[in-house]
């Protein structure tokens, strides 16, 4: 066991020096890792092992020299990201180096590699997702099984590993998590960035549910919103940027995303299907092309050259829909509170500055408990959660317990296995397409995905709705 832990740390030591991800001497790492492991090693050249197999028995050796307790999944994700933290520049170091100069894109690409190989991206989890496309009247779709992100392990959770912990960060968004050992964040590195003049952090996201997939977050614990800073941020953020996608969630429940005490957003490098919508009606006013796409939640497509007129057009929109009402389609901008917000995603195209402007409510009714533009409960077997901008635009994001209970819907189906009781929740939907011919379980949930988003919407497919909606689009273009 030794001689492989010396094999091990060996490896890892030399892997870090040859990536240049250190400047710390073989001596100086070899003494941080023994400090770690409370004893000491002797390096052995390593043979045959690959950089993950040494990491898998460095934990393990861990675990051994009581490092931590209990050997669960985020216990050893935690220490892991403690052994690479020792090859990589500190926070400090990081930080330093953009002082004096502003991060350019080849920066934020260097993190990804960085974040990849020091597996604070789980690049290997990851490839157990299950992804495909569906065809549909609006275009292609795209699903996501993730199976990435670990269920909590109740040890885990006995542990009380929380917020709200004495000395904690306020939330997971909060840039102290940056070196935190207990949500295994040792290996997470920031680069700051000046966003309309404020400063903000990026990071990227551990779940990569697409290409780069990142995480914008402002430096203090401050609840998201919905206002000018905020797409001036985004246009700010894409002029820097402009190969990267950048969007925000609504600032209110329901529409948004989970975490709302924390303004972010989320960026990346990817087409989503929205982006291919066909348009419904067209119309330009000076600088700025408005389109009505064809999508199942109700957006608005917006294109400039000229920045501030693009500002001024994605304003526009936004304060037109804030204050909106159509009781025949349940629209009510307020009850006791404000229900209507949008979700903008904005990113730079051909020269131009593009936006998609997706219209949000989040009232409730009797009828609708959890929200009478979100998935109803039909659909809950498929997906329950809120539909955030990754979902509005396209690609769904589907919980890992859909993996297995496909496999054994297939097995009931083809087999003529008996329905096991995890599988009632999806019985009412089997009905639905029991007398085709051939069934495809996957395009199956591909159409209920489409349902699930033809419910967020707030304009209806169907005459009536469309026929407001477009006297919403023209109400919009007689005030530019
Ligand atoms: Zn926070």
């Amino acid at each position: 066991m030794s001689y492989n832990v010396n094999q091990a740390l060996s490896l890892m030591i030399d892997w870090a020096i040859q990536k240049g991800y250190t400047r710390l001497s073989k001596k100086e790492l070899l003494k941080s890792y023994e400090d770690i492991f409370h004893t000491s090693f002797s390096l052995e050249e390593a043979v045959s092992l690959s950089k993950e197999e040494a990491v898998e028995i460095l934990v393990d050796f861990g675990f051994q020299k009581q490092c931590f307790h209990p050997n669960t999944v985020s216990e050893r994700d935690a220490f892991e990201a403690l052994l690479y933290d020792v090859i990589m520049s500190s926070k400090e170091e990081m930080r330093q180096r953009f002082v004096n100069h502003q991060p350019k894109e080849s920066d934020l690409i260097s993190l990804y590699q960085l974040s990849l190989d020091v597996n604070y991206i789980k690049e290997k989890r990851n490839q157990n997702n299950v992804s495909w496309d569906i065809q549909s009247p609006y275009g292609s779709m795209s699903l996501t099984i993730n199976l990435a992100k670990p269920e909590k392990d109740p040890r885990d959770i006995k542990e009380a590993k929380d917020i709200n912990i004495e000395g904690r960060p306020k939330c997971v968004l909060c840039k102290e998590n940056e070196g935190n050992y207990w949500n295994a964040r040792k290996n997470l590195r920031l680069i700051p960035l000046k966003l309309n003049e404020d400063t903000w952090y990026f990071q990227y996201s551990p779940y990569a549910y697409y290409p780069y997939h990142s995480i914008i977050l402002h430096e203090d614990h401050i609840p998201m919103k919905m206002d000018r800073s905020v797409i001036s941020a985004l246009v700010d953020f894409v002029d820097q940027f402009p190969d990267f996608m950048i969007g925000s969630n609504a600032e209110i429940p329901i529409v948004g995303g989970s975490i709302l005490n924390h303004l972010h957003f989320q960026g990346g490098k990817h087409i989503f299907p929205i982006e291919n919508a066909s348009i419904l009606t067209s119309k330009t006013v000076l600088d700025v092309t408005y389109e009505k796409l064809y999508w199942p939640i109700s957006t608005i497509k917006i294109q400039s050259k000229n920045k501030n007129a693009f500002v001024n057009a994605v304003m526009n929109v936004y304060h037109h829909w804030l204050h909106y009402r159509n009781e025949d389609l349940e629209i009510i901008p307020f009850t006791n509170a404000n229900h209507q917000t949008i979700t903008p995603v904005i990113r730079h195209h051909h020269g131009k500055y593009v936006a998609y402007i997706m219209l949000r409510n989040n009232r409730t009714s009797i009828l609708y408990p959890e929200g009478i533009f979100h998935p109803h409960p039909h659909l809950f077997h498929i997906k329950k959660e809120n539909i955030g901008l990754i979902e509005a635009m396209g690609l769904a994001i589907l919980p890992g317990r859909l993996k297995e209970e496909l496999m054994d819907l297939e097995k009931y189906i083809y087999q003529n296995g008996s329905l096991e009781k995890h599988l009632n929740k999806h019985v009412s939907w089997m009905k639905t397409f029991k007398n085709k011919e051939h069934i495809d379980l996957h395009a199956e949930v591909g159409y209920r995905f489409i349902e699930v988003l033809e419910d967020a919407g707030v304009f209806k497919q169907n005459s009536q709705g469309q026929v407001e909606f477009e006297k919403f689009f023209k109400s919009i273009i007689k005030t530019t």
